[in-house]
C-alpha cells in the first residue's frame, strides 16, 4: 500500500502546471512505481547535488531491477538513401536543396555496397535515415525518382529494403519520416522494425522563428498519427524525443507521456531515444545554447521512471567524453553504433569504438550485448515480425533474443 496516496491523487491532465509538488514527495511516489504527469513534472526539476543524484539514483535503480546489467547497442551502416527533404528544421545539418552543394540521392548500386560492407565487418543493421518526401517540393527528385522507376521516395525505400534483404545479410531499419498506413505495411514487409522520433509535442515549435517554423512534417498530432498507425499494425517502433530545441520542461514531460499511452494501447514501442541538441555552425539554430549534461541526465532519469520497462536510449556520440555517465541516469542502450559509416545526422561527432564502448559500459558495472534493430522482447512475438521475415529475424537471435554471434 501507498505512504502517498495525496500524491497518487494528482491530476493526470496533459500539460497540467506543476503546483508545487515537493520533490521528496514526488520521488516517494515514484518509488512505489507511480509516476503521474504533475510527479514528473516535479522530478524534472531537481536541483543539481542531493536532489539530482537521488533523481539518478532512483532511476539507475529501477533499471537494474527491470534490465539486469545488459546494456544493449546495435551494430549497423548508415544508410542515407536522400538528404533532400522538405522540411527546414532549424537544427537539421543533413537536409539539402537539390542545388546544394552535398545533395545527393543514393542509387541501388550504391546502397548495397554499403550494406555489403557493412555485412563484411559483422554488422547486422541497415539504418536507412532521408529526408521527409522530398518529391513534394523539388521537381529535381521527382525526376531522379522517376529514373529509378518510382513515384515517392517510400516507395524507392521499400525496394532499397527488399534488395538489401537479398543482397546482404542486414536487417533493414527504415526512419523515413511520416508515414501513412499503406507506406507502413508495404515495409513493414521489407524491414522488421521501424523508426521516427516524436521529438516534441509542442505546438509553439511550429510558430515563426521556432526550429520547426518550416517543417510541414512536424505538426506532432501528423507524427503521433504514424507512431499510432504502426502501432495498429504492430510493428517494434523506436521513437524519442529531442531536447534543447525551445521546448519546455513540461512539454518534454509531455512529449514521454504521448510515447507512453501509444505503447500502453499497442505494446509496439521498443525503444525511446532521449536526443540531445547539439549546435552545428550551419544551421539556423547555430546561436542556439545545447542542453548541458545534467539536463540531459535528469531527461532521462524521467523518462526511465516515466516509461518504466521501455528502452531508453541516449547517443553516446553526442555527450563527448562524458557519455559513460549516462549510464548512471538509467538508460540501457547505446543506439547503434557503426563501424563502417560515420552518423551523418551529426558528422562532427564520431561514434566511439565497439571496444572502447564495451569497457567503458563495464567500468560501471554493466555489460554490453548487441541486439539486433529489432529489440529482443520483439524477436518472438508472432504478431509483430513479418511471416516472411520471421525466419530471417529468428536465425540472426539467440534464444533470449539477443543477436546471435
Ligand atoms: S530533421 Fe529530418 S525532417 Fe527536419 S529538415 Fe532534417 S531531415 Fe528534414
Amino acid at each position: 500500500m501507498t505512504a502517498n496516496r495525496g500524491v497518487h491523487q494528482i491530476s493526470n491532465t496533459p500539460g497540467t502546471a506543476v503546483a508545487g509538488l515537493p520533490f521528496d514527495e514526488a520521488l516517494a511516489a515514484a518509488g512505489e512505481g507511480y509516476v503521474a504527469r504533475q510527479i514528473a513534472s516535479a522530478l524534472i526539476r531537481s536541483q543539481p547535488g542531493e536532489q539530482f543524484n537521488e533523481l539518478l539514483s532512483a532511476a539507475s535503480g529501477l533499471r537494474a531491477q527491470l534490465k539486469g546489467i545488459t546494456i544493449t547497442f546495435s551494430k549497423k551502416v548508415f544508410i542515407p538513401l536522400t538528404n533532400l527533404c522538405r522540411d527546414y528544421c532549424g537544427y537539421c545539418t543533413f537536409r539539402k536543396d537539390p542545388d546544394q552543394p552535398g545533395a545527393r540521392t543514393m542509387t541501388p548500386d550504391e546502397v548495397i555496397a554499403v550494406a555489403q560492407a557493412g555485412a563484411e565487418l559483422g554488422c547486422k543493421e541497415a539504418l536507412f535515415s532521408l529526408g521527409d518526401r522530398p518529391e513534394a517540393l523539388f521537381p529535381q527528385m521527382r525526376v531522379t525518382l522517376d529514373k529509378l522507376g518510382h513515384r515517392t521516395t517510400l516507395s524507392y525505400l521499400a525496394e532499397m529494403s527488399r534488395r538489401v534483404l537479398e543482397e546482404s545479410s542486414l536487417l533493414p531499419h527504415v526512419n523515413p519520416g511520416l508515414m501513412g498506413r499503406r507506406d507502413l505495411e508495404q515495409l513493414r514487409e521489407v524491414s522488421p522494425s521501424m523508426g521516427l522520433m516524436l521529438e516534441s509535442t509542442s505546438e509553439r515549435l511550429l510558430q515563426p522563428g521556432m526550429a520547426h517554423d518550416n517543417a510541414p512534417d512536424k505538426p506532432p498530432a501528423l507524427r503521433l498519427r504514424t507512431i499510432e498507425e504502426a502501432g495498429r499494425l504492430k510493428i517494434p517502433f523506436t521513437s524519442g524525443i529531442l531536447i534543447g530545441i525551445g521546448e519546455t520542461l513540461d512539454e518534454r514531460i509531455d512529449a514521454l507521456f504521448a510515447l507512453k499511452d501509444l505503447h500502453e494501447r499497442y505494446g509496439h514501442i521498443q525503444e525511446v531515444i532521449v536526443q540531445n541538441f547539439r549546435a552545428k555552425p550551419d544551421i539556423p539554430m547555430k546561436d542556439h545554447s545545447e542542453p548541458d549534461f545534467y539536463d540531459h541526465a535528469r531527461t532521462l532519469a524521467v523518462a526511465r521512471l516515466v516509461l518504466r520497462d521501455i528502452n531508453v536510449q541516449a547517443p553516446p556520440n553526442l555527450s563527448d567524453e562524458n557519455y559513460p555517465a549516462l549510464l548512471d541516469a538509467g538508460i540501457n542502450d547505446w543506439g547503434g553504433i557503426s563501424p563502417l559509416t560515420r552518423d551523418f545526422i551529426n558528422p562532427e561527432k564520431p561514434w566511439p569504438q565497439i571496444d572502447s564502448l564495451r569497457e567503458k559500459t563495464a567500468a560501471k558495472g554493466l555489460s554490453l550485448r548487441e541486439r539486433l534493430s529489432v529489440y529482443p522482447e520483439f524477436v518472438y512475438k508472432d504478431e509483430f515480425i513479418d511471416l516472411g521475415l520471421m525466419n530471417r529475424v529468428r536465425m540472426m537471435s539467440e534464444g533470449n533474443g539477443m543477436a546471435a554471434s
